[in-house]
This record gives C-alpha cells, structure tokens and sequence, in this order.
C-alpha cells in the first residue's frame, strides 16, 4: 500500500509545504514525508464538517449504517495491506496488527447495527392530556484526537458510533503513526461517505491544532485518547464551550493472583495483560501483586514463560515482541528498571537493552517491588514486570487501589464468594476475572477516577455522540 502523505479536508487530499516524517521504529527507515497541518488547515476541517453536518444526519439510520457496514467489508477486504502499514509505523507484531485491523472493523460491523437502535422513549404524562417523549440525535461535528498505540482501532471506536449517530468528524491522529488514519481516509472515501463528513488533519505540532478543536463552538464533543497529562489540559480547554468530552486516560492496571489461583492459567494470562504491543497499551497490567504462599511458583512460571518471548521486528514470521514506539518509550522502561533495582528490588531476567538495540527492551521480570517505585505508580508502557507479594485479601485490595488512575484490574481466583468480593471492590472500570484480555466492541470500556469520562463500544459508546431531547406535548 503506497502511504497516503496528506491531510484530509473536505473530501480533498491537501499538500502542506510543513511536512514531518514517519518511520520505522524497528529499523529507522524513513516512511513517508506527511502534510503538516496547522491552526488555519484544522479550522477549515471544521468548516468542512459543519458544513456537511445537515446533510448527513438528514440521512436514514438506514443509509448510514450501509456506509459503516462498506467500512467493515474494507477492512476486511484490505486486511494485510492495512496490517503491513500498522506495523511499519507502529511496530507491532504482524499478527497483533492483524488483529488490531479485525477489532477496528469489529467497530465498525457492530455500530452499522447500533445505528438502527438509539431508540427513544413515551413516558407516562403526570399532567393530563399531555405527552411526553425523548429523542436522540446527534450532537453535532465531533473531535477525536487519538495515541500511536493503537493507530486504527482507537479511531474506529470514536468514528463508527460518530457515524452511526450522524455526527460529522475532524481527527487528529498521534503523530507517529499518521499513516494507518490517512489509509482509513482513503477507506472512508471508497465507502462512500460523503465529502466533509470525516476529515483528517495530521501534524507534528498538535498543541495549535488541539486549541482549534477545543476552542472552536461548532465542535460539540471531544473524544480524546491518550495520557492524563493531555487529557486533563483538553477537558480544561473545552470548557469554556461547554463541549461533551469523552476521554480515555491513563491506567496503572493491578494484576492480582491469589493462592486459590490456577497458576499455570494465571501466568498466561499475565502474558497476554503484558506482552500485548509490547506492554504499550494502557489497559496493561502495571502491578503485579502476588499473594505471598503462591509467590515463588508464580514468579517461575512467569519467568519461564517470558524466556521463551521471541523479540524482533514485527514483520518478521513467529516474534511476540516488537521494539518500543521510540527512544522516550524505551528510556522511560530503562528509567523504572534502574529505579527498582536501586531501591531494592530483585532481577530475575533481563533488565537492559536487547541485543538488537535500538528501542527493543528485554523482556525482564522484577520482584520485591514496593510502592516507592516509579513503576508502582506510573505505567511503563513496556515489556518489564514488577511483582509485589501480599498476606491478605484486604491488603491486596488496599494495594490495588491505591492510585489515582482507575482504568483496568485482573485478578485470578477461584473461590466464588472472593470472585465477587473482589470484583465489587476494585476501583475501576473493567475487571478481568480469570482472563487478561477484556477488550470488545460489544462491551463498554472506560475508566473511573483519573482515567477518564465515558465509554467506548457496547451501546453506552453510542451515548457519547448523542443527546436526548425530551419534548412534551401539550394537549
Ligand atoms: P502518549 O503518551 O500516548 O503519546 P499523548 O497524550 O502525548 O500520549 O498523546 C496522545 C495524543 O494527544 C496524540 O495524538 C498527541 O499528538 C496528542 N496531544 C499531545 N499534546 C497535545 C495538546 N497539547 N493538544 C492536543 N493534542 C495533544
């Protein structure tokens, strides 16, 4: 696939004389050279997607989820191509971006049915001879501005339920990986969605860009994925539009095997909660909490596992783990490993570079961990794993707990009363019960406390980009 290089504005592919470049993480081989869009280019996306905000809710339910369905077929039509791209830019293995290109069409195959579902409601009048209904409609010209981490599915989870609900779009893909938001660009095109109605504005310089989109009062929500630091200084900036915001932020996800756990189970489920792109996912287990007469056996388990992690560029044939996204990635794991290590904890595999160098990490596997650590309380956002042993359900819980972000949390039990108890008490807004991968368009996925506002998927996905109206009859 020859990567699209331009913005994307009112159905027009635009060249910038600014243009920044993309490339390999894994190599460093130079991608593509991409338009750089500024303050002027995004205010004239959101010209673009007003304008074409009447027409497109003006459509049927019906036509609009034909288009959202055609956006599914291509993803699946073009899957390698897309999947090649993804790993280019981003640096996943093959396979993962394979199956990142599957759940952005799931996206888009469940929100095309969605669209014919936002119903409304009758309720029963208190005043007589009066009626009383709701609607939904769209809310409007809707922003996405969107991470590296996942470059299509973290677009196609804001873009299908805009869609489906007759929202017109302007994003703001991450920029390092523009290239997998232009080829949806393109795919929106072949679709058939009309000039306007999605627009992408791609840029090395996202501050200007985030002030349009946050400042201008035709954009009626934001949808933002990506670090608390951002998301925090993006829901201060929308206020003074009162704009929706819907933001997923940050996690420091805990992990949590109690004695009652399958080990062997628990231990590939950590793999999954981990190792998946790389630990550069912000649902990834962050802290590892063991209850202590379970802790060596697991810790072997774990350790034999991660020795048999194959480590490499993501193109090539049977790798798990691809390099880190870039230089500040892989300085960050450095700096939370040597943190631990200086303040006591023990290393059991790895805890340097790979012998591949650039960004590649080793896998490396940590214990005695405390909560004085950087990797405590911060995610690492990479392949390195720091386990803390606990004596009692009440201690593991308070651990768990203990941090400001609010995303994601996996425990392994088998006793039912404590699967229940723990469930209830995690502060979160997704548990995974015996499973490390919790992640589906049918089921909604967002954050309590600092990790952030609303859901994505599910039906509660398409609450973000919809308002209800109440009207009352008179009689
Ligand atoms: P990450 O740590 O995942 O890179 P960021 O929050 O830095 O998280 O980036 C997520 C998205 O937010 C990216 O598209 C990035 O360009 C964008 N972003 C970063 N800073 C700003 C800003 N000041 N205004 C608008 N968008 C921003």
């Amino acid at each position: 696939m020859t990567p699209r290089d331009r913005a994307y504005v009112g159905g027009e592919w635009i060249a910038t004389d600014r243009r920044f470049a993309v490339t390999d993480p894994a190599t460093g081989e130079h991608l593509a050279d991409v338009s750089d869009a500024d303050a002027a280019l995004t205010r004239q996306a959101v010209d673009a997607a007003a304008d074409a905000w009447p027409a497109w809710r003006a459509k049927t339910a019906h036509e609009r989820a034909g288009v959202v369905r055609r956006l599914r077929a291509l993803h699946a039509e073009r899957e390698d191509e897309l999947a090649r791209l993804l790993t280019r830019e981003q640096g996943k293995p093959l396979a993962e971006a394979r199956g990142e290109i599957r759940y952005a069409a799931s996206f888009y195959e469940f929100f095309a049915e969605e669209a014919l579902r936002p119903h409304g409601e009758t309720i029963p009048s208190p005043f007589p001879g009066h009626r009383l209904l709701t609607f939904r409609q769209p809310i409007g010209v809707g922003a996405a501005i969107t991470p590296w981490n996942f470059p299509s599915a973290m677009i196609a989870r804001k873009l299908a339920p805009a869609l489906a609900a007759g929202c017109t779009f302007v994003l703001k893909p991450s920029e390092l990986t523009p290239l997998s938001a232009l080829a949806l660009a393109a795919l929106c095109e072949e679709a058939g969605v009309p000039k306007g109605v999605v627009n992408v504005v791609p840029t090395s310089e996202a501050a200007p860009v985030g002030e349009v989109l946050t400042g201008d009062a035709r954009v009626r929500a934001l949808s933002f994925t990506g670090s608390t630091a951002v998301g925090k200084r993006l829901y201060r900036a929308c206020a003074d539009t009162v704009k929706k915001v819907s933001l997923e932020l940050g996690g420091n996800a805990p992990f949590l095997v109690f004695d009652d756990a399958d080990l062997d189970a628990a231990a590939d489920g950590l793999m999954v909660a981990k190792l998946r792109n790389g630990g550069q996912t912000c649902v990834a287990a962050n802290r590892i909490l063991v209850q202590r007469s379970v802790h060596d056996a697991f810790v072997e388990r774990v350790a034999a596992r991660l020795r048999g992690v194959r480590v490499g560029p993501g193109l090539e044939e049977g790798v798990a783990l691809g390099p880190l996204v870039n230089r500040p990635s892989f300085d960050k794991v450095a700096g939370h490993v040597d943190d631990a290590r200086a303040k006591g904890a023990t290393l059991h595999l790895g805890g340097s570079a790979h012998e591949l160098g650039r960004t590649f990490y080793a896998p490396t596997l940590l214990t005695g961990v405390t909560t004085e650590m950087r990797m405590a309380n911060e995610e690492t956002f990479g392949p390195a794993l720091g386990v803390m042993a606990f004596d009692t359900e009440e201690e593991a819980i308070a651990l768990a707990n203990d941090t400001p972000a609010g995303l994601a949390a996996y425990f392994y039990a088998r006793d039912v009363g404590r699967v229940f108890r723990v469930a209830e008490a995690l502060e979160v807004g997704m548990v995974g019960v015996g499973t490390g991968l919790v992640s589906t368009a049918v089921a909604p996925f967002g954050g309590v406390k600092e990790s952030g506002l609303g859901r994505e998927g599910s039906r509660h996905g398409m609450e973000e980009w919809t308002e209800v109206k109440y009207v009352c009859l008179g009689p």
